[in-house]
């Protein structure tokens, strides 16, 4: 179960006990075990407010109690639970491994890295946080991204909106630029370490994959093992992911300065909304250069 702990100050108690007023679950204060009250969201995050000689202290529990807790501190994260603390790598030499960001987003590119990760390098790693990838905060990771871009061996294939949108109207899909990218970042880290073994977050059927490379000269298909969810097993793949993630965010921080828009991820309602916002400011046909034209919220414009 997903939580969250904060140290709040007597003043956000304040603004809790009114913002929670109508959620507080009755009888719930107990003084013996150092319980103020809780309180119950319709997102089901149970609140817990502790007082103790320590300070006061809220705890969030729930699927949303990250969220929930974004609320009250934007760089919350989620309590790591202690058997969890390492992730199960499956393959501890050293190793190439890709992935991808940006492709569950309207704004912004697609972005692939694939980075060489040697077993030396594993300690330092783990002790950056690279083994907790799926936790990170986007603030975390702007954080460590550029250590991990010193340490390690890694390329970049950066798929800008313009040629995403070029290739698709050419017929091609989300799953045939990322194969393309995918194995083009690969080859180049090849062609730079040697053939090491290859380890790809997976995103299709392996047969697709392929098929999408046929007409490629250079393709990665010895040694090479797709597994989805690849970045908790395989920290090649997890470095990727954390460094594509930092690339793709600086991508939407230049986005945002250039249009004078925060510009959101993903494919929410509010990424509509923001859409029609650049749409009216722009234009429809310039806001192709920042959007992809085969999601929904294209449509929804
Ligand atoms: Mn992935």
């Amino acid at each position: 179960m997903a939580s969250v702990t904060l140290k709040i100050t007597n003043e956000t108690l304040k603004k809790m006990d009114e913002f929670y007023a109508s959620s507080k679950i009755e009888g719930s204060s107990k003084p013996e075990n150092y319980i103020l009250w809780q309180a119950k969201t319709i997102d089901d995050v149970v609140i817990t407010i502790y007082s103790s000689s320590k300070g006061l202290k809220a705890l969030f529990n729930g699927p949303s109690a990250l969220n929930e807790s974004h609320i009250w501190d934007e760089n919350a994260s989620l309590n790591v639970s202690k058997h969890k603390l390492k992730a199960e790598w499956l393959y501890l030499d050293d190793q190439i491994g890709s992935d991808e960001v940006g492709t569950g987003d309207f704004f912004g590119p697609v972005v692939v890295v694939a980075s060489y990760v040697k077993a030396s390098q594993l300690d330092y790693l783990r002790r950056l946080g690279v083994d907790d990838s799926k936790r990170l905060t986007d603030k975390k990771i702007k954080e460590i991204a550029p250590k991990l871009m010193e340490e390690v061996i890694y390329i970049k294939q950066v798929c800008p909106n313009t040629k995403y949108n070029e290739q698709i109207e050419l017929g091609q899909t989300m799953n045939s630029i990322k194969a393309l990218l995918h194995n083009n970042a690969l080859l180049k880290v090849r062609n730079k370490v040697g053939n090491e073994p290859c380890f790809v977050d997976q995103f299709c059927d392996v047969d697709k994959y392929y098929s999408y490379l046929q007409n490629q000269k250079q393709i990665v298909n010895t040694n090479i093992t797709f597994k989805t969810k690849g970045e908790t097993y395989y920290p090649s793949v997890a470095v990727s992911s954390i460094i594509a993630r930092s690339i793709f965010l600086d991508e939407i921080d230049a986005m945002s300065a250039a249009l004078g828009v925060t510009i959101p991820l993903g494919a929410s309602l509010k990424v509509d909304e923001v859409a029609k916002i650049i749409s009216r400011k722009i234009g429809k046909d310039k806001l192709k250069d920042y959007i992809k034209i085969n999601f929904v919220n294209y449509k929804n414009l």
